[in-house]
């Protein structure tokens, strides 16, 4: 379609000094849809993470004692430049991992709300007057402060959208931030860094170190990093949980998901079902946290459910991210390709479903590029392992249940615990449901969005603790000193 597909070396970004070359060696980044090395990504080392937090500890002095109408403007400012480059942000995200331009747009105006959200709260943080009532002496109060230096690590399925929700919050408490981006997606974070300092972020109060795991780990235990905003997945979160321990060090977790859906006899089966296909299997290829991937359906609608979930499906249209028509582009990587196949194999031989569509890699002219078809499987035992397991790829589970309390058991079935979705007219029932239901959020009758930067987001069990989002995401980065004045 002669997208122009070539991107710039990426640097790190270690406060006055910018460099080229990292002590971690080099990555080659591929392109998702064709498979091809188009670009190579220098790694920070150790080194280099500790030449970012130092920088950024320096920097964070300055930073917490600006004025926070200052912070403020500049933020205000870094979200004027970010959408005057809106076409070069959708053209990298692409490129960064082949989410398709429609959803790379989306991500970016979702990005945009976050970061004037925070502008906002820059310059309204305030603490709370105690009074003594029995010794009319004392003045106390409490303020809320930033902690110094925030280690920020991020996954690949949307790097712009994850920096709006941590880096933007934690600047405009007055933070510090290192940001280490998964290796794969290298590009988009970059001219995110690059604008945050050409709005007037000072060097050092952003840092970009991007790298591996070796990296973020050396970031976790770095001692000027004050505390850890992750997201990722469960097995990750345990090992910088581990390194934290060391320290008692605080983190935040934004981890995985495998939220289930409801939809009920009464429900809007027209919306019910589109809303369903998009926003499990067809949207970012189904690589998403908080998506709807275990559908249960009540008996009375089941066979209709299925029958216009099917249709739905046939409706999405896999091919080049870069085409306006195409729903869904390929996985991220090669091996995320073969582990997702694997385990919709795994479902189909070991009779955990029956497959009603996708369920493969497509040939022709995808053939060499990491996509995986739109996958169906109706009949799921809710006990196996495509219906447990985060599958975070295109593969949608469904369940047929006969009463509420069932269907809440199964809901709340997994060790996962971010986000329920429900479809009824009934108002009594969405009470008791928002009741029920175990996760970090209830989301009825496609409310969207999802992660509004107005609404706390983040999870229980092995989703995670902490939130993103309103009020409580920005308190994430301030802790509260008491102050008492005799
Ligand atoms: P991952 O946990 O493998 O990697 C995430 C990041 O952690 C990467 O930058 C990686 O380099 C880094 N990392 C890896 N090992 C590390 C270590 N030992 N110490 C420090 N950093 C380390 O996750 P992934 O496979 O890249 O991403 C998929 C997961 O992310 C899924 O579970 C998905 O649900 C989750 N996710 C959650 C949210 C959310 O907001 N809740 C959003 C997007 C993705």
């Amino acid at each position: 379609m002669g997208v122009d597909l070539s991107v710039a070396r990426p640097r790190l970004y270690l406060g006055e000094r910018v460099v080229g070359q990292g002590s971690g060696g080099v990555y080659e980044h591929v392109y998702a849809p064709t498979g091809e090395v188009h670009g190579e990504v220098p790694l920070a080392g150790p080194d280099d993470v500790d030449a970012a937090a130092r920088a950024a500890v320096a920097a964070s002095r300055r930073w917490r004692s600006t004025r926070p109408a200052t912070r403020r403007d500049v933020i205000i400012r870094l979200g004027e430049l970010m959408r005057a480059h809106t076409e070069d942000f959708v053209r990298l995200s692409v490129i960064d991992n082949g989410m398709t331009v429609g959803f790379a747009r989306f991500l970016i105006d979702s990005t945009l709300d976050w970061v004037s959200y925070y502008a906002g709260w820059t310059d309204k943080l305030d603490g709370t007057a105690v009074s003594f009532p029995w010794q009319r002496r004392d003045l106390a109060y409490t303020m809320p402060e930033p902690y110094g230096v925030i280690g920020v690590i991020i996954t690949w399925n949307g790097p712009l959208i994850s920096l709006g929700m941590k880096v933007i919050p934690a600047l405009a408490a007055g933070n510090a931030v290192v940001i280490k981006p998964s290796e794969l997606t290298p590009y988009a974070v970059e001219l995110f860094v690059k604008l945050a300092l050409e709005a007037g972020v000072p060097p050092g109060v952003i840092t970009l170190i991007p790298g591996t795991a070796e990296a973020g780990q050396a970031l976790v235990a770095h001692p000027d990093v004050q505390k850890v905003s992750f997201t990722g997945g469960p097995e990750t979160a345990r090992k910088i949980l581990a390194v934290c321990a060391q320290e008692l060090k605080p983190a935040v977790l934004e981890l995985g998901g495998k939220s289930a859906n409801l939809i009920f006899a009464d429900a809007d089966l027209d919306s019910a079902c589109f809303v369903a296909v998009y926003s499990s299997v067809g949207s970012l290829s189904g690589q998403g946290c908080a998506m709807p991937t275990r559908l249960l359906a009540h008996a009375s609608v089941y066979d209709e459910v299925v029958a216009r979930i099917s249709r739905h499906v046939s409706e999405l249209r896999l091919g080049d991210p870069f085409d306006p028509a195409v729903t869904s582009g390929p996985v991220v990587t090669c091996q995320a390709q073969q582990r997702i196949l694997g385990m919709i194999d795994r479902a189909v031989t070991g009779n955990a479903g029956r497959l009603i569509a996708g369920g493969h890699a497509p040939g022709g002219d995808l053939a060499d590029g990491f996509y995986v078809e739109p996958t169906v499987l109706a009949d799921v035992d809710p006990d196996s392992e495509i219906a447990q397991s985060e599958v975070f790829g295109p593969v949608l589970c469904i369940t047929r249940f006969d009463t509420d309390d069932e269907v809440v058991s199964i809901a709340n079935a997994t060790r996962y615990g971010l986000a329920s979705y429900a479809w009824t007219n009934d108002l009594r029932r969405v009470q008791r449901l928002t009741s029920d239901l175990q996760a970090g959020g209830v989301y009825v009758n496609g409310a969207q969005p999802v992660i509004a930067p107005e609404l706390s987001f983040g999870g229980i069990g092995i989703s995670g603790f902490g939130r993103e989002g309103g009020r409580e995401g920005i308190n994430e980065f301030l802790r509260t000193k008491a102050i008492s004045i005799g």
